[in-house]
């Protein structure tokens, strides 16, 4: 009798796995049958070394600012020599507006170090005007640690400290996610923003909170869905090239 016992149950436990199983393949079949349809992707030609992919929008390509306007009228930074430098004429901004954007920077802060904290090559990419990707000199420059580069600024410090030497050229690779808003102004999709600072992940997709404020609570304000890009001056002489942007 405990040999007949022992075959029941084990008879008992096949069938479990067999519905466990069958369970399995049914939800898998479901999921696979919500894929969207397949089409065959756009082909693209990638740069080299950085350099923009052919369906790339150049927002700067060394020669000049005419895709940038300054607090008033034209963009007034320096232009020499293939890059634009931050010289106290207050911060750029494009001239078109985007939406979601995957955004390529270059940037240095200056080789002569000057200054600490926040006051050493402060800059910062402004994704629709309002919301601030820092640019600053890390490299064993103590501050609060969601001021430092690749910080959304006060709101999420990076994942790691990529920062390169004082002078070396930097790289952001910025994926940027627009907000959206309700007829009654209220936020029903909150902005992300991923950043790669020279290669390395140094946000994954966060939620941004609202606009970038220095004191207080960030909060969000309705905007148009396509805003520009803006760049700060923040008194410090950073250096800009190779500056691209693809509307996703
Ligand atoms: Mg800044």
């Amino acid at each position: 009798m405990p040999f007949m016992f022992s075959s029941l149950k084990l008879a008992v436990r096949a069938a479990c796995v067999a519905v466990f199983l069958l369970v399995c393949g049914v939800t898998f079949t479901r999921a696979q049958d919500q894929t969207p349809p397949m089409a065959e992707p756009k082909v693209i030609t990638p740069g080299t070394n950085g350099a923009p992919p052919l369906d790339a929008i150049v927002l700067f390509d060394g020669k000049d600012l005419s895709q940038w306007l300054g607090t008033k009228g034209e963009a007034k930074w320096i232009v020499k020599d293939g890059v634009a430098t931050v010289n106290g004429t207050g911060n750029i901004t494009s001239k078109q507006e985007f939406g979601d954007v995957q955004l390529h920077v270059e940037w240095a802060s200056p080789a002569e170090i000057k200054g600490e904290g926040q006051g050493r090559g402060n800059s910062g990419i402004y994704l629709q005007g309002r919301y601030e990707v820092q640019v600053l000199d890390s490299y064993n420059n103590k501050t609060y640690f969601h001021g430092q580069a690749g910080s959304v600024y006060k709101q999420y410090p990076p994942l790691v400290n990529a920062a390169r030497q004082p002078g070396e050229w930097q790289t952001y690779d910025i994926i940027f996610r627009a907000p959206s808003f309700d007829d009654g102004g209220n936020v029903i999709k909150r902005a992300t923003i991923t950043v790669i600072h020279n290669g390395v992940l140094v946000q994954d997709h966060v939620e941004v909170r609202g606009t970038t404020t220095h004191e207080g609570e960030p909060k969000y304000t309705k905007h148009a869905p396509k805003q520009p890009i803006s760049i700060q001056d923040h008194g410090n002489p950073v250096r800009f090239r190779n500056i691209w942007v693809r509307p996703l």
